[in-house]
């Protein structure tokens, strides 16, 4: 072959050659001893980039891009930071790279003179291109590589002494626990390594959950959750996890770290607080329908349902109120069955009762929702009518007179009546006065025949 003085010619047959190049280069005494020293066995993918960053370098001996635009220099350095080179180490490595190359083909002396000149000055030039962005990757990581080193294994300890660690291959099969993993899970280190992490899986835990992890920690994101695992005595734990994905300078996912805390009991605290909560909750309920009930108990007349005297009271006084605040008129009506005692005496007590429920029956069907109706006492009722003029008062009364004096109990006797009396609040009444003319009304009903309605303003 005849002398090569074109740079196209020369960068074809580097491109061929790279491998034989980079084998010799790494086969220099002076190399392999920088090499030993910093204890950097280069693997088949680390020699590969090595040979591509030669190929590289010769692009850049073309003239036709800058060292600092290829992608695979990165490559090539970080695998070179991680021993971190002395400036010296770092120059005799490319030089006597360049030696290499030289010695490549001048054994077969193929290369011109003007050729050689040139690969001298631009390796120099190359080379200290390379230093800069090497020593700009190295200032990223300030701290010293010793005390990194140290700080690293620090915090390690620190990792391992509080929180329980594992780490898995991208397939999810354990290749590292600390001792706090074997602790909790029960099982030691031999057991654990190699097995899929599903071992401590606990079968309650809802699939959705750990497709959730999967699916984030495969797409490079960290996954933080509550899990419950499965102890080797069968045994539950739980525990927050954080699962981390570990990725290379290429940006493939290595492994999976996986950091956890014991939260087990503060999940059984939480337990047993909501369910304390729900006991006492359950409680409140029950005193609270307790009360519900006793306060019926004091309101609500046994017998017909209805409310009491002592509720009526009530009712009254805040209706009384309430009139005259909206300046709207209050009646009431008092009724009271007639001859009930002859009922009692000739038909017995139980019979009475009847027909008292049955009034009560009669009266609540024909008053509207905001009527009030309450038992005054024995045969005695009495309805607050609010909003209410006499008249219109009085046209409810005889309505349910009405409705009683037809209604046939089923039972003997078949009928009975009911007398009336009804009034209207003015503006000088209390509850008392009020009370007191609805009461004369009645028994003014009561002696004018029975089974009457009668209003105060007919007496
Ligand atoms: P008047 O037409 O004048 O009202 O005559 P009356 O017999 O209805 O009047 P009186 O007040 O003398 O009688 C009321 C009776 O009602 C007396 C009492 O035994 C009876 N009574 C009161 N409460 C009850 C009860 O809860 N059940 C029964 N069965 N009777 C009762
Ligand atoms: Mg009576
Ligand atoms: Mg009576």
């Amino acid at each position: 072959m005849n002398t090569v003085i074109q740079i196209k010619e020369f960068s074809y047959l580097i491109r061929v050659n790279k491998s034989k190049i980079v084998d010799t280069w790494l086969e220099n005494q002076l190399v392999k001893d920088i090499f030993l020293a910093h204890q950097l066995v280069l693997n088949e993918e680390q020699k590969k980039v090595f040979y591509d960053i030669f190929e590289s370098i010769i692009g850049s001996m073309k003239w036709e891009l800058s060292i600092s635009d290829s992608s695979i220099n990165g490559r090539f350095l970080k695998i070179l930071s991680t021993s971190s080179f002395s400036t010296n180490d770092f120059f005799t490595l490319f030089m006597s790279l360049k030696n290499s190359l030289i010695l490549f083909f001048n054994l077969e002396g193929l290369l011109s003179f003007k050729l050689l000149k040139d690969i001298e000055n631009n390796f120099l030039e190359i080379t200290k291109e390379l230093f800069i962005i090497y020593e700009q990757m190295n200032d990223l990581e300030s701290i010293p590589k010793d005390d990194n080193t140290n700080l690293l294994n620090e915090y390690k300890k620190a990792v391992d002494l509080s929180t329980i660690v594992s780490k898995t291959n991208p397939k999810g099969i354990i290749t590292y626990v600390n001792d706090k993993f074997c602790e909790i899970s029960g099982y030691s280190r031999e057991e654990l390594i190699g097995k899929p992490h599903n071992i401590v899986r606990h079968p309650s835990m809802p699939s959705h959950t750990f497709q959730d992890l999967w699916t984030t920690i495969k797409s490079k994101k960290t996954w933080n959750g509550l899990i419950t695992n499965l102890r080797k005595d069968g045994r539950s734990y739980t525990v927050n996890s954080t699962m981390v994905p570990i990725l290379d300078i290429d940006g493939d996912i290595v492994e999976f770290i996986a950091i956890r805390n014991d939260v087990t009991d503060f999940e059984q605290a939480k337990e047993q607080l909501s369910n304390l909560n729900k006991a006492m909750k359950h409680k409140v309920d029950e005193l609270y329908s307790m009360a519900q009930t006793l306060e019926q108990q004091a309101s609500i007349d046994v017998l017909t349902g209805v409310f009491n005297r002592s509720k009526f009271e009530e009712f009254f006084e805040f209706e009384m109120q309430k009139s005259r605040m909206q300046r709207t008129k209050l009646s009431i009506i008092l009724l009271d069955i007639d001859d009930f005692k002859n009922i009692n005496d000739n038909f017995g007590h139980d019979i009475g009762d009847e027909i008292l429920k049955s009034i009560t029956k009669l009266i609540s069907l024909n008053i509207r929702a905001t009527d009030t109706l309450s038992r005054w006492g024995g045969e005695e009722f009495v309805i607050l009518l609010p909003g209410t003029h006499l008249e219109q008062a009085k046209i409810v009364a005889n309505n349910i007179r009405k409705r009683i004096n037809e209604y046939e109990f089923g039972l003997t006797p078949k009928k009975t009546t009911c007398s009336f009396g009804v009034a209207t609040s003015n503006d000088a009444d209390t509850k008392e006065s009020l009370f007191k003319r609805v009461d004369t009304v009645l028994y003014k009903a009561k002696n004018s025949g029975k089974n009457i309605v009668i209003g105060e303003d007919e007496i």
